[in-house]
């Protein structure tokens, strides 16, 4: 079965998206958490990173660098935080890789 993210890509639910090119979607995340909640996911079906594989080092690659240009985008450069959720037990929900850009407010230190 498809993932909500799998619909999105495919173009079968609608999504705000503030990135496109051939491998990567970006969109708004529908349940902000902080001011600016971006969500980075490669088109390829990867579920989680725990998934990712040699060939996939690029794609993640591409994915942080658009992650900082969409920072500078929502004028969040100064302070922000990309991180990923791997696994039911790490909170993930959706599983099709994706990155969570957060920004906008201070972020509480996790580590
Ligand atoms: P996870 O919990 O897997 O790390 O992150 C999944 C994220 O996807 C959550 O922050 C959730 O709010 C977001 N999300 C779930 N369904 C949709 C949807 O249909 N549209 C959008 N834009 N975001 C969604």
């Amino acid at each position: 079965m498809k993932t909500v993210f799998q619909k999105i890509i495919d173009g079968e639910l609608p999504a705000e998206k503030v990135f496109e090119n051939e491998r990567v979607l970006a969109i708004k995340d529908i349940a902000p958490h902080t001011p600016v909640h971006l969500l980075i996911i490669p088109k390829k079906h990867i579920a989680s990173i725990s998934e990712v594989t040699e060939e996939d080092i690029p794609l993640l690659g591409e994915c942080l660098l658009i992650a900082s240009q969409l920072a500078k985008q929502f004028h969040i450069e100064d302070g922000f935080r990309v991180l990923t959720n791997n696994g039911t037990d790490a909170g993930q929900t959706v599983f099709h890789l994706h990155f969570h850009l957060l920004g906008g407010r201070p972020l509480q230190h996790l580590v």
